[in-house]
């Protein structure tokens, strides 16, 4: 019984996800809505962990960002496809308004902004790891310090919550393909973006950087070399 008072004061506890509402974000990612009775709340940047049981009691876990702020009992989570992956296709293709799924959280504790914090927010994201980043941009309020997104994509087609980042604030860094009227030749994220998009180290910005392995290495580092903190540089890595 104290474990699991102690489960439940921590949040951690299994709860039965209800599927309320999809959006597609691109071709082969989506947005699911659940609601979650009994949802303790989130801070943005924290995630869950997805379970899925088989009929024949199988089960499968992965974690998911949560991509939306605290909303009451209700959750959002933003899944790229992995073709060949076992977990993201049902989420991202197969499961429908109505169907449950298990969910544990909210989880983690460092990759998290927290409204009260002091100074300047730099955001980094790379492809799906924009979904937690979202959740911070759209937890800050008018008293919030200055915010900074950078937010690294191959094509136009690929950019996830496209309606939303209209905003000086944000800047989209394509990899492969650029829309017409953007100056910056398509390329992987380097120093020089950093000096012209991001905040100068002398600023103190807490910097926040999710994605696939490889980008979040790549990223940090180059934090790291332009003078940032490494105490100031929080990292989320997805796999892949
Ligand atoms: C803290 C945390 C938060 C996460 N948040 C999100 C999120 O918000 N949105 C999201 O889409 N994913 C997120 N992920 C990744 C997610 O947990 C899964 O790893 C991903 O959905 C693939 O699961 P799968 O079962 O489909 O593939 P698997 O069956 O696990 O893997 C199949 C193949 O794909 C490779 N692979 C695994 N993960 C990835 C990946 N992320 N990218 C490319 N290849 C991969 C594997 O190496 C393997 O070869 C998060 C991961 C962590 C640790």
């Amino acid at each position: 019984m104290a474990g699991t008072a102690l489960r439940r004061r921590l949040g951690h506890r299994r709860l039965t996800a209800r599927l309320v509402e999809t959006r597609d974000e691109t071709a082969t990612a989506r947005t699911l809505r659940f609601a979650v009775p009994g949802w303790p709340g989130h801070l943005a940047g924290q995630h869950a962990d997805v379970r899925l049981t088989a009929e024949d009691g199988y089960t499968a876990q992965r974690s998911y960002s949560l991509s939306a702020p605290a909303d009451g009992e209700f959750v959002e989570l933003t899944v790229q496809l992995v073709p060949d992956g076992e977990v993201s296709p049902y989420l991202v293709r197969d499961i429908e308004v109505g169907d449950e799924v298990e969910l544990l959280g909210p989880l983690g504790g460092w990759f998290v902004w927290r409204p009260e914090q002091p100074g300047p927010v730099l955001l980094i994201g790379g492809g799906s790891g924009i979904a937690p980043l979202r959740a911070m941009l759209r937890a800050r309020s008018a008293a919030s310090p200055p915010f900074r997104l950078l937010y690294s994509v191959r094509t136009p087609s690929d950019v996830y919550f496209a309606g939303e980042l209209d905003s000086p604030d944000v800047t989209l860094l394509y990899t492969r393909e650029a829309p017409d009227g953007v100056e910056r030749t398509p390329h992987r994220i380097d120093a020089a973006d950093l000096t012209a998009y991001g905040l100068p180290a002398a600023e103190e910005p807490t910097c926040y950087v999710c994605g696939p392995t490889s980008f979040v290495e790549t990223v940090t580092g180059l934090l790291i070399d332009a003078g940032h903190d490494p105490a100031r540089v929080r990292a989320e890595r997805f796999g892949g």
